[in-house]
């Protein structure tokens, strides 16, 4: 009976890795057809290709792996003390579905995706010698429970609700102290502010870097699917590697021909390779996303920790406050910055339509989005909800709703 058990496992894992190995290579060949499709941009699919293939990472990455689940880990901290920050951003219908009996079908598809990769026998998320996870939503907090022993080391970052209170950043600058105190133990050495300022310059680089390139896309220089590919590829944790490519690709893209398309804001739940269907109908239905509050773009970086005090705990304080007080996550119960650096973001960019995202499952964007489209139809933008998981088969009926969208825009400008 064990036997066949164990049999049955095995053929669930080969079906898996082939069904990934697919769905990955298909993504990638369609980006690669595209007619905007540059050399340039082979770096960064190149990186999002070692997804499926855990053992090609190693090869090309030495150092002991830590996987973040969220934004809100300071990176900084990770790779001063001699690891890999990797971010655990699965998006891939192949590995939800290795999970799908385990978790409530309306889970988040985010974490059914991620939970899916710590079901295979090899994969990315296996290799992490440690995996944070802050408990950003009722979701991650759960993951933890739900991991059954199959990470190596797991930390949890406890995150206060209650952002703007003092309380709240104190309870945070805490927690950042302790993933410090986690990482030098598994590290077998302090912290050293030689290298922790190091690693500041080396984030501040590509912080500097991704938005000239959010600067370009604003300019219709670069579609928002390719600075999607590009954002993820930074998730892989080749920090200095990604900020020389940036740099070199902003140089070709200003001798670009300037893209066609109404401008749009995307708002709303995380996008990530290879589901990149969104940013897809959304350019599909002729139009060209100018800015976005994503989790997974435009707030990848928290940007330079710009505080006084250069002592290793003057530093944590800076990043702490950077990482918290600038993140505008909807799981916070207070997000009035939110709301109000969206709509100065329209009128900056631009832009009259708002497209919120909502991935089935994900409530805090959800709740939001109720009270979104209402200020920001009363402040006279357009505004459209569209609800979508990983699956392709809503992609027609997303693409006349998106369609109809542009006509609107069209007629009231
Ligand atoms: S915030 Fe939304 S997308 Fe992110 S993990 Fe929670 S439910 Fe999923």
């Amino acid at each position: 009976m064990n036997n066949v058990v164990t049999r049955r496992e095995e053929l669930q894992q080969l079906r898996a890795r082939a069904d990934m190995a697919t769905e990955y290579a298909a993504e990638m060949a369609a980006l690669r057809s595209r007619k905007d499709y540059l050399a340039e941009y082979d770096y960064f699919l190149d990186l999002l290709g070692l997804l499926p293939h855990p053992e090609r990472f190693r090869e090309r990455f030495k150092k002991p792996l830590v996987g973040l689940t969220c934004v809100q880990a300071p990176l900084e901290l990770v790779d001063a003390l001699g690891f890999h920050p990797y971010r655990l951003c699965a998006h891939a219908s192949s590995r939800q579905r290795l999970v799908s009996s385990q978790l409530p079908s309306l889970a988040c598809p985010l974490l059914k995706s991620i939970r899916g990769s710590f079901h295979l026998d090899e994969s990315l998320e296996r290799l992490c010698d440690l995996t944070v996870i802050p408990g950003s939503c009722d979701w991650m907090a759960k993951l933890p429970e739900t991991l059954e022993g199959r990470a190596p080391g797991v930390h949890v970052m406890e995150l206060p609700r209650i952002r703007e209170s003092e309380r709240g950043q104190r309870r945070w600058l805490e927690e950042v102290r302790e993933l410090k105190r986690v990482l030098e133990k598994r590290a077998g050495r302090s912290l050293s502010r030689q290298a922790l300022l190091r690693s500041l310059e080396t984030h501040a680089r590509a912080w500097r870097a991704w938005h000239l390139l959010l600067d370009a896309r604003s300019q219709s220089l670069i579609s928002a699917t390719w600075t999607t590919v590009i954002s993820h590829a930074f998730l892989m944790g080749d920090t200095e590697g990604w900020t020389d490519r940036v740099n070199r690709l902003l140089r070709v893209l200003r001798e670009q021909p300037p893209l066609s398309g109404t401008r749009v804001f995307l708002a709303g739940s995380p996008i990530f390779f290879p589901n990149l269907k969104v940013p897809q109908l959304i350019e599909e239905a002729g139009m060209h996303i100018a800015g976005d509050e994503l989790c997974s773009s435009e707030r990848i970086l928290a940007g330079p920790a710009l505080g006084r005090d250069r002592s290793v705990d003057g530093l944590l304080r800076s990043l702490a406050e950077q990482y918290h007080l600038g993140c505008s996550c909807p799981s916070f119960t207070d997000t009035p910055r939110r709301l109000a650096n969206l709509l100065e973001t329209l009128h900056q960019r631009r832009i009259s339509g708002v497209i919120y995202h909502v991935l089935k499952g994900c409530h805090p964007y959800d709740m939001d989005s109720y009270r979104y489209e209402k200020i920001i139809k009363e402040r006279g933008f357009s505004f459209i909800r569209i609800e979508t998981d990983l699956s392709r088969e809503d992609g027609k009926n997303l693409l006349v709703r998106l369609e109809a969208f542009r006509d609107l825009l069209h007629e009231r400008s």
